[in-house]
């Protein structure tokens, strides 16, 4: 089985044992309301600087654009539980031969997605965008994933008072 395979069932698992309780809890609710808004405000300044769309047109030239195979490997269960919890499917089987595992005809599949995806820019990207537009995308995309982080600290914290240290994901 492939690392991120266990770490999906580690996710799943960790659901499925207290689930209801990270979804109980106050302090997680808040935070995952404030990752959900941040991750939003990322999304809508790659739209108004233009990246979403530049994505999309490389996207239709080379399928899966810089969604590399491998990538999925960098995702741990902690974050692919947030996935769960924020409402994203976990993709199980590859939709596009040769792309990560988790890049579908629409884009990347997940809605809490790691450092590098959220940062990552392309040559021809880096080349276009300067000055306030990078600016302001990289303020909305700091702000994701210090939320994240935020997040997955305390879900990680939580996780490790319900379940004995030795049997940790
Ligand atoms: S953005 Fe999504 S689909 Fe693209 S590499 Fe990252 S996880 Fe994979």
């Amino acid at each position: 089985m492939h690392q991120v395979e266990n770490q999906i069932v580690q996710a799943m698992k960790t659901l499925s044992a207290f689930g209801s309780m990270l979804r109980e809890d106050r302090d997680i609710g808040l935070l995952l309301s404030e990752y959900a808004n941040a991750i939003q405000r990322t999304k809508l300044a790659m739209e108004q600087e233009g990246i979403a769309r530049a994505c999309a047109i490389c996207d239709e030239t080379s399928r899966g654009g810089c969604c590399y195979p491998g990538v999925e490997e960098w995702y741990d269960w902690s974050l692919l539980a947030i996935n769960i919890l924020l409402g994203s499917d976990i993709p199980v089987t590859r939709e596009i031969p040769g792309a990560c595992l988790f890049v579908g005809p629409r884009g990347c599949r997940l809605l809490a997605r790691h450092a590098f995806c959220v940062n990552y820019f392309c040559p021809d990207l880096i080349s276009r965008l300067r000055g306030e537009p990078q600016n302001r995308f990289n303020a909305a995309a700091g702000q994701e994933l210090l939320c994240g982080f935020r997040l997955e600290r305390v879900v990680r914290s939580r996780v490790s008072i319900l379940r004995p240290s030795r049997t940790l994901p």
